[in-house]
């Protein structure tokens, strides 16, 4: 996954498997997109150190990989942080958290989580984007479906949504651990 995503956002110039060339002002949209992205996310869920940002940043980005290190917490560690034992944590991932939120929770999870937020909201409002460049004002939303959605993304599958509404919606009634929809035109739409 980090490939791929470090060969679409780094490498604009290549072709991906598609055979598609992004372009670099594309690329760059993507990419301040995730950023700012990033800035809200960070800022909604408490359980991430700000002080450490700059590696969240530099992990989201691909330019190094956190669930990696040179030393991984040990079985007693884990237990003192309230942390399954089964989890292979290194000390690079636990010292982005705040410590006393994560008890009980799976800290490579949260950190997946962030990850698929800042990279799917991104490519959606880039999606947007082109979609209300080329002219279309209305949307449907498609929800990827199954348990991981929340129940508004349930309800509002297959919903007509104007275009500059969509990314409020989402921020304001989605409870997904990431975006799980995309947005799609109808030629039925005007
Ligand atoms: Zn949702």
């Amino acid at each position: 996954m980090f490939k791929l995503i470090k060969k679409l956002f780094t490498n604009s110039k290549q072709s991906n498997d598609l055979g598609i060339q992004i372009s670099n002002d594309e690329t760059n949209f993507i990419n301040q997109t995730m950023k700012a992205v990033l800035v809200q996310e960070l800022d909604k869920r408490d359980y991430f150190n700000k002080e450490h940002s700059g590696k969240i940043i530099e992990h989201i980005f691909g330019r190094i990989d956190l669930n990696k290190g040179k030393a991984y917490l040990s079985n007693e560690q884990k237990e003192q942080l309230g942390i399954s034992k089964r989890l292979k944590i290194s000390e690079d991932l636990i010292e982005i958290f705040n410590k006393e939120k994560i008890k009980g929770t799976n800290p490579k999870k949260l950190l997946s989580n962030l990850f698929n937020q800042v990279r799917n909201k991104a490519l959606e409002i880039n999606n947007l984007r082109k979609l209300k460049n080329v002219g279309f004002k209305y949307v449907r939303l498609l929800n990827a479906g199954g348990k991981l959605s929340c129940e508004w993304c349930k309800k509002n599958d297959n919903k007509k949504i104007k275009i500059g509404d969509a990314v409020a919606l989402i921020d304001r009634h989605c409870q997904c651990d990431f975006i799980r929809v995309t947005f799609v035109v109808d030629k039925n739409y005007d």
